[in-house]
């Protein structure tokens, strides 16, 4: 067993060897710049770049014209928040969105207000869960866009997005969703939802930094994004900037196993990830999950360990490679903001733990992580001395 073991996959995941055995042709051999119409290496590339468009729409039920490269899901979230907002200056300008979204989407939508739009963060339930009534309250026909996560990236909930765009596709509401811990993950399928728009990102599942797409919907009239960069019109005009061919050819593969494998991964997984919590549970006092526990990713677990103070927990736990929540927001003391929106004090939120289970832990890695986490939660409380068994 290798140490430290990680279980922090909401923040990155490694590059799966198979990804990786995809990519590499693609830095030397093949180095070919796709928009090269004249000669071979011009020609492989532009194969390689729609071999990958395949599978990754594939992956979402979607056309592969309707996927837009990018770098990651930040650019994507920035392109479909902003494009959408600017090139419906006059149409509207309310935009409707969770107060747990990722940073991705909060601070563009800050951003948005900044220039005139006006921003509905809609609160969620103690479960993080979007009521659907106060979505449909909170409508108006000024409304141009709602944005709601897929799936958490902290607390692992699952936002009923089906409903919500049969909602929006009624209300003639354009309709995004954040899934970069969704899509690979959890089935998700762009008709079903009545998506127009759909971020993803390769690290989250495990394919190279740097790299995601957006889904676009291929609608007529063409759904008007206004592009965040000018260039050379790439990706339909709506991301110019030569194309990175290795990290697309990475996502495209990283796609196509997720395609594959994720009905009997996402089982695999739920059941460690049940195994670890009983283990828990069942030799701690004073523990609880935040989260709604029936929609929710198999691979995630959020716990609060009252009268534990998670930093402190982390730091004795080197053994594990684990976080109290976003990659993005931890480096701030501040306790998180998705736990704050769940109702939480900050005295629970500070005592809070998220784990993400990955495609490489194994059921002895869980154990071991279990014993770790139950022995180090007790020795802090007999240290401060605080009633906790
Ligand atoms: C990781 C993540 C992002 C950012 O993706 P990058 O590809 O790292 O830019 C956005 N939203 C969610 C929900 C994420 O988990």
């Amino acid at each position: 067993m290798n140490v430290p073991i990680y279980l922090d996959h909401h923040a990155t995941t490694p590059v799966d060897p198979r990804v990786l055995e995809a990519m590499l042709p693609y830095f030397t051999r093949e180095f070919g710049n796709p928009a090269s119409r004249t000669h071979r290496f011009g020609w492989e590339a532009e194969r390689a770049v729609e071999k990958a468009r395949r599978h990754v729409a594939d992956l979402i039920g979607a056309q592969p014209q309707e996927i837009v490269f990018t770098s990651g899901a930040t650019e994507s979230n920035n392109l479909a928040l902003k494009g959408t907002a600017w090139a419906s200056r006059g149409r509207g300008n309310h935009i409707v969105t969770l107060p747990t979204e990722h940073k991705a989407v909060l601070d563009t939508c800050h951003r948005l207000e900044s220039e005139g739009f006006r921003v509905t963060h809609l609160p969620v339930g103690q479960d993080g869960l979007l009521d659907l009534d106060r979505l449909h309250a909170a409508l108006t026909p000024e409304t141009i866009l709602v944005s709601v996560m897929a799936a958490h990236n902290e607390i692992g909930v699952l936002q009923p997005i089906a409903e919500i765009g049969r909602l929006c596709r009624e209300r003639c509401v354009r309709f995004h969703t954040d899934a970069a811990q969704a899509a690979g993950k959890i089935p998700i399928d762009v008709q079903a939802a009545s998506l127009d728009l759909l971020s993803l990102s390769g690290h989250k599942i495990y394919g190279p930094k740097g790299v995601g797409a957006l889904y676009v919907r291929d609608a007529s009239p063409p759904l008007a994004l206004t592009p965040l960069a000018d260039g050379g019109g790439h990706e339909r005009g709506f991301r110019s900037g030569t194309l990175n061919v290795p990290g697309i050819v990475g996502l495209g593969a990283a796609c196509e196993i997720c395609s594959q494998e994720m009905r009997e991964e996402s089982v695999r997984l739920a059941a460690l990830r049940n195994r670890l919590r009983d283990s828990i549970l069942m030799k701690l006092g004073e523990v609880s999950v935040n989260g709604s526990l029936e929609r929710r990713l198999p691979h995630n677990l959020h716990l609060t360990l009252a009268g534990v103070d998670a930093q402190a927990l982390l730091m004795s736990l080197s053994e594990l490679a684990l976080s109290t929540g976003s990659a993005c927001t931890s480096a701030r003391p501040e306790p998180s903001y998705v736990l704050k929106a769940l109702g939480l004090p900050d005295d629970q939120a500070d005592a809070s733990l998220r784990i993400g289970l990955g495609r490489f832990n194994t059921e002895e890695e869980i154990d071991y992580a279990a014993e770790r986490i139950v022995e180090a939660v007790t020795n802090l409380r007999a240290l401060s001395a605080a009633p906790f068994r």
